[in-house]
């Protein structure tokens, strides 16, 4: 068998060839797992995204990305075949949020630790103000106040 398939979005066209039924599914299956998994950004919802390949080290990253908000959704890669698997997960089998989508934030980026803040303050809070105190009040842990918070999950 020989079929012609047509992406969601009507961007891409492909020959698929099969033996069996079996055979055009598991490709189907393939390609919709990559190229037909995400119309919109999982943080802001806009359609602008991008496929992108970066190379920062000796790997290669797939991954697509937003171009209006920077948010990455990153794929995996087998180690046979060639092929590629959407991360809904993070490595320690957390289901991400955003449906795997974040922004980049730079290497080993989280929320800024309180201690290491007021530790660069500097040594000019002996006989502190009552305006200093008010503004070392409570920052504590908790999510970077800027990530969007999403609970939807991945469409299956
Ligand atoms: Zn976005």
């Amino acid at each position: 068998m020989n079929i012609r398939y047509t992406s969601a979005d009507g961007r891409m066209t492909l020959a698929i060839e099969g033996e069996t039924q079996k055979d055009l599914f598991r490709e189907i299956a393939e390609f919709q797992s990559v190229f037909e998994l995400y119309q919109s950004c999982g943080c802001c919802h806009s359609t602008n995204i991008r496929f992108i390949v970066r190379t920062p080290d000796k790997y290669i990253y797939y991954s697509l990305r937003c171009s209006d908000c920077t948010a990455e959704f990153k794929f995996g890669q087998l180690t046979e075949g060639g092929g590629l698997y959407p991360k809904f997960k993070d490595d320690e089998d957390n289901i991400l949020p955003n449906g795997g989508w974040s922004v980049y934030r730079g290497k080993g980026a989280s929320a800024p630790s309180p201690a290491h803040r007021q530790a660069a303050a500097g040594p000019g809070n002996r006989a502190s103000s009552p305006a200093s105190r008010a503004t070392t009040g409570h920052m504590g842990g908790g999510p970077p106040p800027h990530a969007p918070v999403d609970d939807e999950m991945p469409p299956f």
